[in-house]
C-alpha cells in the first residue's frame, strides 16, 4: 500500500520543527470566550481582536441577534436541503432583496459560503472553449472554481494594467472572457485598479466579475465596495461577496444586472447540490446588510483607524504590504516564518490576537502577520494595539 499521506511529508516536518522552537501553535488557537468584536478570551486571558474580517462588528448587533433568535423561534435550526427543492424560506427571499436593495441591482442568488458563491458562478459561466483572465493573487476559492469549469485559465501580474491588456490582446476576438478581480486582495491590504481595468475588459469584449468579499459594507460612499468607490460598478457584470466579513454572520451571493442571471439557480451545482443556509443564519444577514447601508460614520471611524494604525506601525519600523492605508487590513511583513511564529506569540502574550499568514495563502513566500480593524475598535484600543507591537517587536528583534 502507498500510504496517501506521503505528499504532506513536508509539510508534517515544517510544522513539527516551528512546534519544536516551544511556539503556542498559531494555527490552532481556541476563541474560549467571545466579548464583543473586538474583545474575546483566549488562553485564558482577556485579548483584543485584530485578526478576524469583523469590519464593521455586526456580530453583536442587537438587531441582528433579534434577528437572528426571531428565526430560530419561527423556522427552526435548519432547512435540511437544498435552495431548489425544500430549502428556500421566506428568509432566503429577504436576504436576496436586501442585497438586491444594498447593491441597487437586479438579480442577487444566495449561496451558502462565499467560497461556494465563487465556486458556482466561475465554474458554471466559463466553460469549455472560454477564457478566464484573472490576477494571479486570487482567492483560492476563485482559482477552485477555475479547476471546477473547463475553460483556458490565463492569470497576469498582480495588479498589472499592461498585463492583462496584453493577455487579452492575445485572444480570439470572439471567444467568451471572463476577467476576475478581486476590491481588496486580502493579503496585503491593497486595493485593485479597477477604474482601469474594469474599462479595459470591456474594451476587449470580456465580462468582468468582482471578488468584493473585504470591501462590502467599508469601501465606497454606501459600502458597495471598490467598484463604487472608483466608480465603475455600473460596468460590473458580477459582485462575488460574502456574509463571513463584514456581514458578520455566514454565507455568500453573487449580484448582477445581467437579464438571464436567474438561470444560475438551475445550472450552478454549488448553489444545487448542497443544503441551504439555516433560518437564524439569513435573517442575520438581511438585517446585518439593511443596517450596513446606513453606516456611514462606522465607515468613516474605521478608515480612521486604519489610517492611524498603518502610520503608527511604518513609525515604528515595521515593514508594511502597502505604502499608505487602502483597506481594514494592513500586513506586517516578517523576515521568515520563524521570526513571525515569535512575533505572533509575543503579541498573543501581549493581550493581542493577529493573523499569521504564511505560503500558500501568502503571495512571495511572505510570512505575513495580517492586522484587520473593525469599525468598534476604540481610540483607546488603537493606541494599546501601537504600544503592544512596539513592546513585542523590540522583545523579538524584529524593530530596533
Ligand atoms: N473571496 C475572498 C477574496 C475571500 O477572502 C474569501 C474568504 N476569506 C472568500 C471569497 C470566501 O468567503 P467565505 O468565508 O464566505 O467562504
Amino acid at each position: 500500500m502507498t500510504d496517501l499521506f506521503t505528499k504532506f511529508d513536508d509539510l508534517i516536518k515544517t510544522r513539527e520543527d516551528l512546534l519544536s522552537t516551544g511556539v503556542t501553535d498559531p494555527f490552532n488557537l481556541v476563541m474560549e470566550k467571545v466579548l464583543s468584536p473586538t474583545v474575546a478570551i483566549c488562553n485564558g486571558r482577556e485579548t483584543i481582536l485584530l485578526g478576524t474580517y469583523n469590519y464593521m462588528g455586526m456580530t453583536f448587533d442587537p438587531d441582528v441577534i433579534q434577528a437572528g433568535k426571531d428565526a430560530l423561534d419561527n423556522f427552526g435550526s435548519g432547512t435540511t436541503g437544498s435552495r431548489v427543492l425544500n430549502g428556500t424560506y421566506a428568509g432566503h427571499k429577504a436576504c436576496e432583496e436586501a442585497l438586491r436593495d444594498f447593491y441597487d441591482m437586479d438579480g442577487a442568488m444566495v449561496f451558502s459560503t462565499g467560497y461556494l458563491a465563487n465556486l458556482g458562478v466561475i465554474s458554471t459561466l466559463a466553460g469549455k472553449d472560454d477564457y478566464i483572465i484573472l490576477d494571479i493573487d486570487s482567492h483560492a476559492s476563485i482559482y477552485d472554481g477555475c479547476a471546477m469549469g473547463n475553460a483556458n485559465v490565463i492569470p497576469f501580474r498582480h495588479n498589472d494594467i499592461e498585463a492583462l491588456e496584453k493577455r487579452l490582446k492575445r485572444l480570439p476576438e470572439d471567444a467568451g472572457k471572463l476577467v476576475i478581480l478581486e476590491g481588496v486582495y486580502s493579503m496585503l491590504g491593497d486595493v485593485a485598479p479597477l477604474d482601469k481595468m474594469v474599462p479595459l475588459a470591456k474594451k476587449y469584449g470580456a465580462m468582468v466579475l468582482v471578488d468584493e468579499a473585504h470591501s462590502m459594507g467599508f469601501i465606497g460612499e454606501n459600502g458597495r465596495g471598490v467598484c463604487e468607490a472608483q466608480g465603475v460598478i455600473d460596468d460590473v457584470d458580477f459582485i462575488i461577496g460574502t456574509f463571513s466579513k463584514s456581514v458578520g454572520t455566514v454565507g455568500g451571493f453573487c449580484v448582477s444586472n445581467h437579464p438571464k442571471f436567474e438561470i444560475l439557480r438551475l445550472v450552478s451545482r454549488p448553489y444545487v447540490f448542497t443544503a441551504s443556509l439555516p433560518p437564524s443564519v439569513v435573517a442575520t444577514a438581511a438585517t446585518s446588510i439593511g443596517k450596513l447601508k446606513h453606516a456611514k460614520a462606522k465607515r468613516d471611524h474605521l478608515w480612521e483607524n486604519s489610517k492611524r494604525l498603518h502610520g503608527g506601525l511604518k513609525k515604528l519600523g515595521f515593514q508594511l504590504g502597502t505604502e499608505d492605508p487602502q483597506s481594514a487590513i494592513i500586513a506586517v511583513i516578517m523576515p521568515d516564518l520563524e521570526k513571525g511564529a515569535a512575533m505572533w506569540e509575543a503579541l498573543l502574550n501581549e493581550g493581542l490576537y493577529v493573523n499569521l499568514a504564511r505560503p500558500p495563502a501568502t503571495p512571495a513566500n511572505m510570512t505575513l502577520l495580517r492586522c484587520s480593524l473593525c469599525a468598534l475598535h476604540s481610540d483607546e484600543q488603537v493606541g494599546e494595539i501601537l504600544g503592544m507591537f512596539e513592546r513585542a517587536g523590540r522583545a523579538t528583534g524584529c524593530i530596533d
